[in-house]
């Protein structure tokens, strides 16, 4: 599929190998993100542990069915809490990211894994390798946020 050679001739140079992630320009950096769309997931954080938990309750902006954000451009206009990742806020932020995470991966100087779009070429294998969560979300709309933690789901390493 020609979306599918774009990506693998675009970053041919694997510059996440490379390029410590504070030099990535803003195409690199927006090409690391796997599309598992976990970051979009409600989670509950044990506030005397601080262990964090994944519920399968997606933020309100999120599509189910694409697995990706309605609105990814202008996305703080409808979600003001949703945190935008940068080479400064991945820092504060890596605790509570899914470990699979490509921004987290590379932060914590790990190496992508073998499934990920940068490496196969397809957006897709994110999700034959069973590591989005497409399909498998409820929307915040509907569960009142005491109900959460009935929605907590293990992740996958
Ligand atoms: S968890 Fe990381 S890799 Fe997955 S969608 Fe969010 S930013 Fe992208
Ligand atoms: S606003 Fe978009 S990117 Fe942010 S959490 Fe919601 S669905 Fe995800």
């Amino acid at each position: 599929m020609a979306p599918e050679k774009k990506i693998s001739s675009m970053f041919a140079n694997r510059f996440w190998e490379t390029k410590p992630l504070e030099s990535l320009n803003s195409e690199e950096w927006e090409a690391l993100c796997d599309g598992c769309g976990k970051c979009c997931l409600n989670k509950i954080e044990d506030e005397e542990t601080g262990k964090v938990f994944l519920t399968r309750i997606a933020c309100r902006l999120f599509s189910d069915e694409s697995c990706l954000c309605n609105d990814y451009e202008h996305r703080n206009d409808h979600v003001p809490e949703c945190i935008k990742l940068t080479p400064t806020t991945i820092k504060e932020n890596a605790y509570w990211l899914p470990s699979t995470c490509a921004y987290k991966l590379l932060y914590e100087k790990k190496q992508l894994p073998v499934w990920h779009p940068l490496l196969t070429g397809s957006k897709e294998t994110v999700h034959r390798a069973g590591i989005s969560i497409q399909g498998s979300t409820i929307s915040e709309k509907s569960v009142s946020e005491d109900d959460w933690e009935n929605f907590i789901i293990l992740e996958q390493k």
